[in-house]
């Protein structure tokens, strides 16, 4: 997602770019089943790919605004709700299956001038002051004068390039699925947090909801294969029956959960952008959200090299690029990876912090503010291409 948006701005801004992708993404779906991955597309991320020319074609799929969202927790009566309506806002942010997102932004890059070379690997990659030389492993070679690694948590360039990244596993994986919900879904986010990790539903169309339930790993493996039934009922009690009996739609699947973080971004070059660089907790649903901005703001310091007349890899432009976003990301990720100690601990002090902590930000309306500003992206300085257009 986040190496084909970045593709499709460098291409619309007259760079020369080439796009390398080791899996041919899926084109062709039946439309009556969803993707088990989904995003919660924050305002920024909206108009990136707004200004891209991307958005349109999500809409025309599939891509579901929520205007309320409730966040409460096991043990007591801390709650939060937001509501878009208290903003003059039309929503919080859009629920989007991520082959959506991918398959508008691959339908971009083929008008984009942008070259796609798929299904490729790097076999070797030979970075120098002057430039890269890309080995793939068709036996093809490439020169350019800024490789970006945008290849996920694993990244292989990140790898070739001998850059570190810190992190651990988490004691959680994530349980996706698609279900129904008995009272329908109200265009509303919800999220419970519980000891052993937080549960979260975001709706799709009509009644049915992605849920995203971040549990103890051997916990993940049998709710995966329990009975259909016997899953229903469990989910159905974890969210205390908000919703209705939740029930099923097709496949389940579970992924582990790490905390992850490049020790650098760039060298002469050479980026890291998206999950490449950094890998965080999905709990506020923010992952691909600071990939995209990433994505913004490497444009933003490409097209202000370009200006002065430096090569794209010079460091000096890849520097400002680090400078914009690698703070705000570990400051998001630091905040997440809070969150997630905070509620998973069972001691009654931090339940009682935590159920202040959640009356409190009901009442106290800059608290409330601040959450509201995360979920709409708009609590810092953004890239071009996450502001409005004129
Ligand atoms: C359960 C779960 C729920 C989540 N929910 C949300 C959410 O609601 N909102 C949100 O913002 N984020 C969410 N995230 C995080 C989000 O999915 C990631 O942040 C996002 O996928 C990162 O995008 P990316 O493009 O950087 O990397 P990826 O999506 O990992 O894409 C990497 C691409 O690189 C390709 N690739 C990999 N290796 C190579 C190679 N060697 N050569 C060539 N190509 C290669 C892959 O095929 C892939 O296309 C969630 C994550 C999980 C696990």
């Amino acid at each position: 997602m986040v190496g084909a948006a970045l593709a499709c701005a460098l291409a619309q801004r007259d760079f020369s770019v080439a796009l390398l992708e080791a899996r041919e993404p899926a084109f062709d779906w039946d439309p009556a089943g969803h993707d088990l991955r989904v995003s919660a597309i924050t305002r920024a991320s909206q108009r990136l790919l707004q200004n891209l020319g991307a958005w349109q074609a999500m809409l025309d799929e599939r891509a579901t605004p929520y205007q309320q969202m409730h966040v409460w927790d096991r043990a007591g009566f801390g709650e939060i709700h937001f509501d878009a309506a208290d903003l003059a806002e039309p929503d919080l942010g859009h629920i989007v299956e991520n082959r959506v997102i991918v398959r508008a932004l691959w339908e971009l890059l083929e008008g984009s001038g942008a070259q796609v070379l798929v299904p490729v690997r790097l076999a070797a990659l030979d970075l120098s002051d002057t430039g890269a030389v890309l080995a793939l492993d068709d036996g093809r070679t490439l020169n350019a004068g800024l490789v970006v690694g945008a290849d996920g948590a694993r990244s292989q360039v990140r790898e070739l390039a001998g850059i570190e990244s810190r992190g651990q596993a988490y004691d959680q994986h994530a349980v996706v699925a698609t279900v129904r919900a008995e009272l329908g879904n109200r265009s509303t986010a919800w999220q419970r947090f519980m000891r052993d990790g937080p549960l979260a539903l975001l709706p799709l169309e009509q009644d049915l909801f992605s849920i995203v339930w971040s549990t103890a790993p051997n916990e993940a493996e049998r709710l995966c294969a329990l009975p259909e039934d016997e899953f229903n009922t469990l989910l159905t009690g974890a969210s205390e029956s908000r919703l209705g009996r939740l029930s099923l739609q097709g496949a389940r699947a579970a992924f582990p959960l790490r905390l992850q973080h490049a020790e650098r971004y760039v060298l002469p070059g050479l980026a890291l952008v998206g999950d490449a660089a950094h890998v965080i907790h999905p709990l506020a649903g923010q992952g691909v959200n600071l990939g995209f901005l990433d994505a913004g703001a490497l444009v933003d310091a490409l097209v202000s090299g370009r200006e002065r007349g430096r090569a794209p890899g010079a460091l000096a432009t890849l520097r400002r690029y680090e400078r914009t976003r690698k703070g705000h990301n570990t400051a998001t990720q630091l905040a997440m990876d809070a969150f997630k100690h905070l509620f998973s601990n069972d001691s009654s002090a931090l339940s009682l912090a935590r159920n202040l902590g959640l009356g409190a930000a009901g009442r106290l309306t800059p608290l409330r503010r601040l959450f509201e500003r995360v979920a709409l992206g708009q609590g810092l300085e953004l890239p071009t291409l996450s502001r409005p257009s004129r």
